[in-house]
């Protein structure tokens, strides 16, 4: 089996509501999203999209997926697609750093790989663990009425847990946000406080010492080291995610002590492959990890769905789904979606989930 054709697709994927990310910094109205199809020489086609969160979330955007095209593209044809790890170290050579770009053309390699097999991917993550992944939902910054309100409307969503969004300059208004979250929170219920780096680490460390939450707070600060030093004067569990994108980022952070559990996100990491290699090592050191996807639709999230459901349940948190705050669902009907807090995966083989050719459109790029 070889690539021989790789097609390209560009979308604007608005979003239902505008998003305020922590502290009210960034706004995002629309995603922009890539396509990747990658086609064989007996007929199979594999599916991936790569969709930064914006283009100020990380040092990450639409167009740079679609110009690194121009270099990874070619070096695919040909190959066996099955060949996913030498297909990577082919791409890191090609193009050294760049994750994100990659992202989309390696979840297409698995989903060929998976329609080879007959077998859905979670099969060759490490197998399902039980029935469903549990979903959070995401609250924005809001004043702290704002905020128990969407929280509660989540929870008659199904949703158990929930990723609240903090981290202004006043840290008086994040103390009335969280105790206003903490006081409405159900005895079951979890609650992830993520700060998004908005915090200096003496903010970080008022504002945790001062409130009564023992739940997760995500990110507290930009750096590596700035959280470390949040770790080591506050009593909460932190989990990382935006600081850390390659393997030595996260064995940086698990040397230093910095953090009982990440985000495992395969768009900010490199893919799927690079994702399950940071997983299984989170596995290892008995990290606690959210796993999903950056942004997308509903393919992207049940790429890395598949990965979720193949983690211990004691090593995995729950999962976001972006699609549900997209205005239109091109992909009506299929992949992981929210049935009560909860969602379960194709049986399909590969991701499960195929974009339909008149909703795509005019390819941007063709290579062959
Ligand atoms: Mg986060």
């Amino acid at each position: 089996m070889k690539i021989s054709r790789v097609a390209v697709w560009q979308k604007t994927l608005p979003l239902a509501k505008p998003y305020w990310l922590s502290g009210g910094r960034q706004k995002f109205e629309a995603l922009d999203t890539t396509f990747v199809r990658l086609e064989t020489d007996d007929g199979l086609s594999g599916w991936g999209e790569g969709c930064p969160w914006g283009h100020t979330y990380l040092p990450a955007f639409g167009g740079g997926i679609r110009a690194a095209m121009d270099i990874l593209a070619p070096t695919l044809l040909g190959r066996d697609p099955r060949h996913i790890e030498a297909l990577n170290r082919t791409m890191d050579v090609a193009l050294p750093g760049h994750f994100y770009a990659k992202a989309p053309l390696d979840m297409a390699l698995w989903d060929l790989l998976g329609q080879s097999a007959g077998l859905p991917l979670h099969a060759f993550f490490g197998g399902a663990e039980g029935e469903a992944v549990a979903l959070n939902s995401s609250i924005p910054t809001g004043t702290p009425e704002e905020m128990a309100a969407l929280i509660e409307a989540a929870r008659a969503a199904g949703y158990r847990t929930h990723s609240a969004k903090v981290g202004g300059t006043e840290p008086a208004q994040d103390i009335a946000r969280i105790e206003a979250i903490e006081a409405a929170r159900q005895a079951d219920e979890f609650v992830t406080y993520d700060v998004n780096r908005a915090w200096t680490p003496a903010l970080a460390v008022e504002v945790m010492n001062a409130v009564t939450a023992r739940g997760w707070f995500e990110q507290p600060c930009e750096t590596l080291d700035q959280c470390t030093q949040v770790r080591r004067l506050t009593r909460q569990p932190i989990m990382l995610d935006e600081c850390l994108q390659s393997f030595q980022d996260h064995l940086d952070a698990w040397k230093a002590g910095a953090c009982e559990g990440v985000k495992v996100k395969p768009n900010r990491v490199g893919g799927l492959t690079k994702a399950k290699r940071v997983r299984d090592f989170g596995i290892s050191v008995g990290w606690r990890m959210h796993i999903e996807d950056v942004g997308g639709t509903v393919l992207a999230d049940t790429a890395a769905l598949h990965l979720a459901l193949s983690t211990p349940v004691e090593n995995r948190l729950a999962s976001w789904l972006c699609h549900p705050h997209l205005a239109d669902d091109p992909m009506a009907g299929q992949g992981a979606r929210n049935e009560g807090g909860f969602a379960k995966l194709p049986d399909a083989p590969g991701v499960g989930v195929k974009p339909g050719l008149d909703w795509l459109g005019e390819p941007a790029a063709v290579y062959e």
